[in-house]
This record gives C-alpha cells, structure tokens and sequence, in this order.
C-alpha cells in the first residue's frame, strides 16, 4: 500500500474506499436487511451482492489506514487526523465513525444520506464484530467521547448536543485534516470592550437560569479581559480570577465556560481532571493541558496566553488526608495531581523535571494570564458547611416536604460555600488560593427545562423539527410532549443531561420510523405523539 504523506492523499483515500460503487449500492439498500433476490424481465434472479463481505472490506481498508507506522500513516508525518483521534483517544470504532463523519464532510453529501449511510455502515461493523447492539446514536449523545471531545462544533442555536450529523465537524478540524496546523482565523471577540452587564446579557442568549451564576461570572470574565488587555506599565493589573464553579451534573458548568470563551473570542480547553497523574506516572500530564490550548489557538502564543484552561470534575481530585498531614496515607491520585496543578497555577513557565524518557510536551506562551475554571459537583461539600454553621443556625421548615427542605437546605449551604470548606473537603490550602472565585450554580428545575425547551436556541427539538422538514416531514410537537420531557428530566436527576439525552432517545426512535416510513416527495405532516406504539411511548416516557 502507498505511503500516505499529506492530509489531502489520506482524505483522498478514505474517500475511495467509502465512495467505492459497490459499497455505496449496498449502502443505498439499506444493507441492514436482507433484501430479496429481485427477478429481471428475463425471469433470471439478479445476484445479490454479498452486503457484509463489501463492507468488511471496506472496514478493513479504513482500518489500515490508521495504523502508523506501517503501510498507513506514516509516524512523523503530521496528519492531525491522527493527533485528533489519540489526544481524544479515541478507539477503534470511534476512529472509523469519525472518519465516516470527515469523509462524509468533506464530500458534502446531503446531511440525511449522510447520516443514514453511517447508520447502516456501523450497524454492519458491529454485526461484524459481533457486538451485542451498536447504533451509530449513542456516538453522538452528549455522552460519548465523540462528542466530548470537542471536534463537532455547535450548531447555530449555539447547542452542543443535538444530534448533529456529519456536517457541522468544526471548521478548523476540517482545516486542520486538509492543511495542517495552520494558524487558525482570529474570531471576532464581541467583548473586548464588554461591561460585565453586556456579556451577562450575552451569556442570557443561551444559558437558562443561573442568574447569580451568570453576573458573577461575567465580572469573572471583565477582569480577565481588562487583564490582557492592558500592559502591566499601566499601573495594577486586574488579579486574576481562577474561578471554582460548584454544581450538580448537567447544571451548564460546562456550557456556560464554553459560552463565555465564544463571547469573548478566546480559546478554550476542556480538561477533565480524572485524566491526570503525577509526572513521570502513566497518564496525561497537566502540561498536556498547556499543549491543547496552545492548540486551540492555532499555535498564536498570544491568542493562548488569553485563552481559558477549563477542568472538569476537579473535585475527584479529592484528597482524604489533605487536613491533617501531607506525608501520612498520602492519596497519590488526588494529592499529587493537586501538586501539580499548584505548580502550573504558580508558574509562568513551567520547568518539570520529566524522569527518563518521557519527552517534555511542547509549549511556548506565558500562562500568567491564562484563565482557569475548575468545575465539580462537590458532593458532600453542604455537609462540611453545615458543620461549619452548625453552631450559629437553624433554619426552620415546619411546613415543607422533608426532601423539598433537604434539597433546600443543600443548595442553600452550597451557595455559603468558603475556601476553608474547599480545604476540608479535601483541597491543599495553598490550590484553594489560587481560587480566588467561588460561583455556585443551582440545580436545573422542572421548570428551567420547560424554559430550555421552550426557547429557539437551547431547545434541541428545534434541531430535530429541522432535521426532519428537510426530509420532506413537518412535525406536530404538542405541550404535552414538552411537559412529558422535562418530568422525565426532573425524574432522572441529571439535569440537563437527562432532559437533553430524554430527547434525543426520543427522536432516535423517531429518526428510525418515520424516515423509513416516508414515500413519495409530497410534504408529510406528523404529531410525535402518535407516530410510536402505545407501549414504546410508555417507555420513552417511563
Ligand atoms: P455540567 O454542569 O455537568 O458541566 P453541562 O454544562 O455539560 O453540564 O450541560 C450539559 C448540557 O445541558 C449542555 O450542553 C446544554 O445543552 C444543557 N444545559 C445545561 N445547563 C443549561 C442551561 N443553564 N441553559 C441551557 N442549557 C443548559
């Protein structure tokens, strides 16, 4: 097999092998099943191609061509297809998936085909495989590391989780694929000159509720502007606000940080802390963190020194002892990737000492600016609160529900939050420091989902209503459907993650009736509500 040096020939190899005629016709029958020998005029039977043994070939050719080393990519020669595939280690399949996806946008096919013959495609894979049950969906859940990863950008409402078929891979990774590490385009920042009330207006446009969130945040983010934006010759800088936020799962810790990069139009990484260890151990190294935003601004120092390093489930960095002695019982995992996150919130440059082989990642920007946003659930933080105010309240509900008090009580302590809590949860002192910013975000209520799914730009339906008009089907989608979601949400307890995967388990399903149930190029109009069977509705709803 040829050597494949630059980005073009492999895009262009990967097209041939999914472009392939034979491939494509078993694609176009929907090769999931079985269609029957068809008879010609001539009473003869027309030989079925063999639907599997077409795409395991087809399997095996993507395959090859990630392997480096051998006949596929070359190692050393810089294809970010395969940085991109092993920063967000990604695994086999979801490499041949997100092929799938780049071939598909890079050939600009109709983003219906384009979806459909991915479907089938890693259907086939995994009979292939003999995997239980894959479906292409749960690749673009919210959940999955496809998407998670960060190479899909959001849609034009500004969500990041809809299912958005192949065709909105973020525009600079398909840069990227074609021409390599070009620098990226400068984004317009709509902030530089932005008052703290203006970017809260902005951050309105998409984040429901959150509302001391959402103005302390945007202070946070006026004075990390102010910051960059003046030389230190005139006169005190503004600190800087490395910002711990609080909140339960799916409560927009994520979403919001992602928003307010946008507005700013600085560059941001998404971390999650569990990934750490300490140097030299295996595992990402927190310098990893420095090389991705040093990515992420498209290798500008001075667009990185702006940018905001975010770090997900920092509170699983939690050490057990941290209190008492630092040398007894140590928790390696926790404390010392604590360790080393002081020395990067600390430094300017970092200077690791990296034990034998392990070759010092690259970066080249000052991080005295550089923003970071921990964010964590914190579980079990309301109790080392209460403790604290043990003595000095008791706050009386005679006449609510006990779990209506306790949900109370708990967002109410997380709310009386201090660094001393932070250091008895099980933080160094000295890391605690350097979170000068505490914001805590409140739990989603039944109610924020009806306003989320109410609203054009946070509303995930609106993405399915359009998916499904440009194949020809008009959807009905009465209250009651909205109300079902977000009792639904409310039920499952992960805020905006349960109601945002309630939905789109929904449409799946839906995706899978209607668009084979639609003949003809007339228009159809549909009410959800009575397009599934009585009982899978139940269970969509359950
Ligand atoms: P977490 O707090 O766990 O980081 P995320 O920020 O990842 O949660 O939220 C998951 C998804 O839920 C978001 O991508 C977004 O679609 C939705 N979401 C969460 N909070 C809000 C909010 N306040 N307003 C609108 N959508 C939200």
């Amino acid at each position: 097999m040829k050597q494949i040096q630059t980005n073009k020939e492999y895009l262009r190899s990967l097209l041939e092998i999914l472009e392939a005629p034979e491939l494509r016709q078993v694609l176009s029958k929907r090769a999931d099943r079985e269609a029957p020998p068809t008879r010609t005029g001539k009473g003869k039977v027309e030989k079925v191609p063999d639907q599997k043994a077409i795409c395991a070939a087809a399997l095996a050719q993507l395959r090859e061509l990630f392997i480096p080393k051998t006949q596929g990519l070359k190692e050393g020669v810089e294809i970010p297809f395969m940085e991109i595939c092993e920063r967000c280690k990604f695994d086999e399949n979801e490499k041949t998936i997100f092929a799938l996806i780049v071939a598909g946008e890079i050939s600009g096919q109709n983003l219906g085909d384009n979806y459909r013959n991915a479907d089938v495609f890693v259907k086939i894979i995994s009979t292939l495989l003999g995997l239980p049950k894959m479906e292409i969906m749960p690749y673009f859940l919210s959940s999955s590391r496809l998407k998670r990863s960060g190479v899909f950008t959001q849609d034009r409402y500004g969500r990041d989780e809809a299912l958005r078929p192949p065709s909105n891979l973020k525009e600079s990774v398909i840069e990227l694929l074609l021409n390599g590490n070009k620098p990226a385009k400068k984004k317009k920042s709509v902030a530089k000159t932005a008052r703290p009330s203006q970017i809260a207006e902005l951050l309105n446009v998409n984040v429901i509720a959150q509302e001391t969130a959402k103005r302390q945040l945007s202070a946070v983010a006026f004075q990390h502007m102010e910051r960059i934006g003046k030389p230190p010759a005139q006169g005190v800088a503004a600190p800087r606000l490395n910002t711990l936020l609080l909140g339960p799962t799916g409560c927009g810790k994520t979403y919001i940080t992602r928003h307010l990069a946008e507005i700013l139009g600085v560059p941001v990484v998404f971390c999650d802390a569990t990934q750490y260890t300490e140097t030299g151990y295996v595992g990402a190294c927190v310098e990893d963190m420095l090389v991705q935003l040093q990515k992420a601004a498209g290798n500008n120092p001075k667009a990185a020194e702006s940018g905001i390093i975010f770090i997900d489930e920092i509170d699983k960095l939690r050490a057990q002892n941290v209190g008492q002695s630092h040398n007894t019982e140590r928790d390696v995992s926790g404390l010392s990737v604590q360790q080393e996150l002081l020395k990067m919130l600390e430094g300017d440059k970092l200077h690791y000492e990296k034990s034998g082989s392990m070759s010092r990642p690259e970066y080249n920007f000052s991080i005295k600016n550089v923003l970071f946003i921990a964010a964590g659930a914190f579980q079990g933080l309301g109790d080392v609160v209460s403790e604290r105010l043990k003595a000095r309240t008791h706050i009386g509900f005679k006449d609510q529900a006990a779990s209506a008090k306790a949900e109370y009580e708990q967002a109410n302590l997380m709310r009386q939050v201090r660094p001393q809590d932070i250091i008895k949860y099980g933080f160094m002192p000295e890391l605690v420091g350097r979170f000068p910013s505490i914001i805590t975000l409140d739990k989603l209520t039944r109610k924020d989902f009806l306003s989320i799914l109410g609203n054009q730009r946070t509303s995930l339906i609106e993405h399915y209503k359009n998916f499904f008009a440009s194949n020809g089907i008009e959807l009905g989608i009465p209250p009651t459907f909205l109300e079902e979601m977000a009792d639904k949400a409310a039920a499952r307890d992960l805020g905006a993650r349960g109601l945002n995967s309630a939905v789109e388990n929904f449409f799946a399903e839906l995706m899978y009736e209607l668009l084979d149930r639609k003949t003809g190029s007339d228009p159809q109009k549909v009410n959800i509500m009575d397009c599934l069977d009585g009982n899978r509705l139940k269970e969509l709803f359950a």
